[in-house]
């Protein structure tokens, strides 16, 4: 197609609808390459990974560090981070009456793809139950609970770029009975279309998006009816899926094949990330980039990897802690190598003083490097599936690699109160801490839940993906299902609600 051909095309689309363009790919279940356009904001070639924020920033990252010094095409938001303490209350965001006012709630440059969706991730596990209408959230005054229709409207006020539709998902719950999975499939279905019909019924010149509909982390069979009715009277009005299960991507119907993929399949790894990538997926949010950031630790690698040094025997690191006082005169860059800000303009000793007095300046530089660090490894995977050596770099990548992150052993900054708490700051730090260790049955049960993802792994799968590691269930430092103390179940008997 002549790129003129191509102008064409996108211009007969509404100018809100992104366009997503397979630019290769060699099967179902294969690597591919795309890229995803909308008018007006920078196009994100895929694979590729979104800015996964908090409160509608990158932790650490003010708005305009993120415009010079992270090249991030897109961020994803979700909407339980503003909600507070609606409905007795009206979110402050839905007073702010402008054109794109979450956009300009949080200050995104006007360039940067904004993806919406309910709830974080990963997610904190809510004790408030979804029902047929609502899904559980947590907020950051307490757990509440929010119509779909509430959603659908909040969408609507505030024109994101992509909606992701609300899943029914039993965050935590190790064991989720067939009866329930017939809901979730029938709720996530009428949820689904609660977003649909809202989007039919927009005025005319009001600001459209597009639809990303959720897959459910549960097997095909038992989610047949909302897939076959996706397909049936849904597939022409979403431009892209959510996929809560990389276990389960075979499940996913050919005719959905051409949507773009966004991964809420949290990986802890960059080898986990490059397994979901070599399974199709084309989005991600990769919570571990901040996880790391918060613990000091300084990702430190590259795709493809360097030349491995055969007399070397041993794997190189995925991280450097920034705590351990190998570094306390340590004058060299962060990261050999890397151009990122606080690379070329700041030393490891610096770092680590900022670090022990608790400066924030010491967070932002790290997370500006991880990030740094992530593009690179990005555009790295995409110009190895452009030169058809995917399979052969991901050999080497873990050859050369250890296979987990390393573990926290500093403090990290103050916990905000959506934050899981950790058992690890009870911890004393150990003299040599291991690299990695694996999780008994139990608790890998327990991570899945927290993921959302049910005891389902199907044995056609177990040729592509190796272990539990895909979850991330090797090696990092595993938060308690424990909620923050001054989150309350009943978030409509807060003091603040009795004054106002
Ligand atoms: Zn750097």
């Amino acid at each position: 197609m002549s790129p003129g051909a191509e102008e064409n095309k996108l211009s007969q689309l509404p100018p809100e609808m992104i366009e997503f363009a397979l630019l290769k790919t060699t099967g179902a279940l294969a690597p591919r390459l795309g890229r995803i356009s909308l008018a007006g904001r920078k196009t994100i070639l895929t694979p590729a990974f979104l800015g996964n924020t908090s409160r509608g920033i990158i932790p650490h990252v003010s708005q305009d560090n993120l415009r010079k010094s992270i090249a991030l095409n897109g961020v994803y938001v979700p909407l339980e981070d503003f909600v507070e303490k609606h409905p007795q209350q009206i979110p402050p965001i839905f007073q702010y009456d402008v054109p794109e006012p979450l956009r300009k709630f949080i200050a995104l440059p006007e360039d940067t793809l904004l993806v919406l969706g309910a709830r974080r991730n990963p997610p904190i596990p809510s004790p408030v139950a979804n029902t047929n209408t609502d899904v559980g959230l947590s907020t950051s005054v307490g757990f509440k609970s929010m119509s779909s229709e509430y959603y659908a409207a909040a969408v609507r006020k505030l024109q994101p770029d992509i909606v992701v539709g609300v899943a029914d998902i039993p965050f935590g719950q190790e064991s989720v009975g067939t009866k329930r999975k017939d809901k979730m499939s029938d709720r996530t279905e009428l949820w689904l279309r609660d977003i649909i019909a809202r989007k039919d019924t927009l005025d005319k010149g009001e600001k459209s998006w597009s639809i990303f509909a959720p897959i459910l982390p549960i097997e095909r069979d038992l989610q047949s009816w909302y897939l076959e009715h996706l397909l049936e009277d849904m597939v022409d009005k979403i431009s892209g899926v959510a996929i809560y299960d990389t276990y389960l991507l075979d499940d996913l119907p050919d005719q959905l094949h051409h949507l773009p993929r966004l991964s809420f399949h949290a990986p802890a790894s960059p080898h986990e990330l490059l397994r979901q990538i070599s399974l199709g997926m084309d989005l991600f949010t990769v919570p571990f980039l901040a996880e790391a950031t918060d613990a000091g630790i300084v990702l430190d690698f590259t795709f493809p990897p360097p030349t491995k040094d055969e007399s070397a025997s041993a794997r190189r690191i995925l991280g450097i802690d920034m705590w351990h006082q190998d570094h306390a005169a340590a004058v060299i860059p962060l990261s050999e190598g890397c151009t990122c800000y606080a690379c070329t303009k700041h030393h490891r000793a610096y770092l680590q003083h900022l670090l022990a007095a608790k400066e924030m300046l010491g967070w932002v530089l790290i997370q500006l490097h991880n990030h740094a660090i992530m593009a690179a490894f990005f555009d790295g995977v995409r110009a190895s599936l452009e030169a058809a050596t995917f399979d052969a770099d991901v050999s080497a990548f873990e050859a050369y690699y250890e296979p987990a992150l390393p573990e926290k052993t500093g403090q990290g900054p103050r916990i905000r109160g959506y934050q899981f708490k950790s058992e690890e700051h009870a911890k004393k730090e150990k003299k040599n801490p291991k690299a990695y260790k694996r999780f008994d049955a139990d608790k890998i049960l327990e991570l899945k839940a927290a993921h959302g993802q049910q005891p389902n792994r199907k044995p056609e799968m177990r040729g592509v993906i190796d272990d539990e590691a895909l979850l991330g269930l090797v090696g990092m430092e595993q938060p308690t299902i424990e909620a923050d103390p001054s989150a309350q179940l009943d978030g409509l008997k807060l003091d603040d609600d009795a004054k106002a």
